[in-house]
């Protein structure tokens, strides 16, 4: 019994009392026989389109993929699809059907889907329909392709990428014809359009494990080609028993499942292996890693189109890994300071959380004590509620004018300038302290 949703079901009954099968189907099916709340329902029956738009006439429609068998239902804000049983064939780009015809029966439908735990559905009025053993899967931690896996990975590659992602969710393991598949075809990821990569690569990476990264690594590799010189480069550091691919894999395993934090673990050696130096004591150095795995990681995201905000966060976690042990080292604690008022309070604690997993994963003794020092100092200059932000100044650039500063570039150097000499502890963020400063400096 899988519980529906009073509002699903009422659509459901709704097919049903005319006349047609009404089931709930893959991802809801999967992850209601997990324990797992579903985060949406879809629907498949034997009503075409044109019967559903009749059917459902009182609710709001959403009918842009109405070509393909498709109607969505808005419940409450929420779009329901209900999707006509349908098979597909084609596939001349290894992505999209070239031709999809509409069926009767429910097992046909299951038969286009791309893994077993995908391929269930359920009806009230007839119970379980799993014509693959997905449910047998799903208790053995399967992950199996439904028919011939190379055949269907050739038909969209994309699917490759989903069932890493469903393995590292559901803690699956593939099955070996199927990883064969995976595998084989993995260098199709590159004719994939970059979005539908980004997207899958953001579902596998807040669940994705270590050996996902063993397991999977051709995909990974194709999906990710800069990461291909780390695959196995040996980095001749006492401090480092990992080539840097598995390290990355710890990294990403270690960091909160956090989406920027993912990305930025999975790219913050992207550029060690063309840093590395060998000294003459054979040690390994990765000079300049920081900044130029910064640069390389905006272009990486840059191509897979992600979001702006996500490829300045990334960056900057990069570029400034490893910071948060340097300045935990230290005794005074102006550096960090200055890096809070460069950064903000976030940033800090990403770059702990990324530094501490990258201590972590290094698969040496590990020296957990320089974070430790960092973040008590860190909580300790914020329980000060310390000045910040030009914002947090005692004057603003209206004061600086009515001191007769030009206006210009020159009034923002000089705030910032004041912002330090408060934060460094040399001013109190007092106004008449701020502005006798000020003046100071313009009879200078
Ligand atoms: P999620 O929880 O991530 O939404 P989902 O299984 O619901 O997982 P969707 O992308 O929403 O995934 O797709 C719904 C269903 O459609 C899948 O369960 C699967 O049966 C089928 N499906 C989706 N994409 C493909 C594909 N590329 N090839 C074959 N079947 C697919
Ligand atoms: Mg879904």
């Amino acid at each position: 019994m899988l519980r529906i949703p009073p509002q699903v079901m009422g659509l459901m009954e709704r097919l049903e009392c005319r006349g047609f099968q009404a089931w709930a189907v893959g991802g809801c099916v999967r992850d209601s026989l997990l324990g797992l709340p579903p985060h949406d329902w879809d629907l498949c029956t034997d009503a075409l389109s044109e019967e559903m738009v009749r059917i459902f006439s009182d609710f709001s429609l959403v009918r842009i993929g109405e070509r393909h068998g498709t109607i969505a239902v808005v419940l409450e804000g929420r779009p329901v699809e209900v999707t006509t049983f349908r098979t597909e064939g084609g596939y001349e780009d290894h992505r999209r059907p070239d031709w999809v015809h509409f069926e009767k029966d429910i097992g046909a439908d299951l038969s286009r889907r791309d893994f077993t735990v995908n391929a269930m559905a359920y009806s009230p009025r007839r119970g379980l329909a799993d014509p693959f053993g997905g449910q047998a899967d799903l208790r053995a931690g399967v992950l199996r392709a439904v028919g011939e896996p190379v055949r269907r990975f050739e038909e969209d590659g994309l699917r490759i990428l989903r069932g890493v992602r469903f393995a590292a969710r559901y803690g699956l393991t593939p099955e070996e014809k199927t990883l064969a598949g995976m595998t084989a075809l993995a260098p199709t990821l590159a004719s994939q359009a970059r979005e539908r990569v980004f997207t899958e690569l953001c579902g596998f990476l807040p669940a994705a494990r270590a050996s996902d990264f063993q397991v999977f690594a051709p995909v990974i590799l194709a999906a990710v080609p800069a990461l291909g010189p780390s695959w196995g480069f040996q980095q001749h550091n006492p401090h480092h028993a990992f080539d840097v691919y598995t390290h990355t894999a710890q990294v990403v395993e270690r960091v909160p499942p956090d989406l920027p934090l993912r990305w930025a673990a999975l790219l913050h050696d992207v550029a060690k292996p063309a840093c590395f130096t060998l000294d003459e004591a054979g040690i390994g150095h990765f000079g300049g890693h920081a900044r130029r795995g910064a640069e390389m990681a905006r272009e990486i995201l840059k191509n897979l189109r992600a979001p702006r905000a996500l490829e300045e966060h990334v960056a900057m976690l990069i570029a400034y890994h490893g910071v948060t042990r340097d300045l935990g080292r230290l005794q005074s604690d102006q550096p960090l300071r200055r890096l809070l008022r460069r950064l903000g309070e976030k940033a800090l604690r990403d770059l702990l959380a990324l530094d501490r997993a990258d201590d972590g994963g290094k698969g040496t003794q590990s020296a957990p004590d320089s974070f430790d020092r960092f973040e008590a100092a860190l909580d300790r200059i914020l329980s000060e509620q310390p000045c910040l932000t030009l914002k947090d100044l005692a004057v603003s650039g209206r004061d600086l004018l009515d001191l007769g500063f030009p206006q210009g570039p020159e009034l923002g150097r000089v705030l910032r300038m004041l912002l330090d000499e408060v934060g460094d502890g040399r001013l109190p963020n007092d106004r008449q302290a701020l502005l006798d400063r000020a003046r100071a400096w313009s009879i200078s």
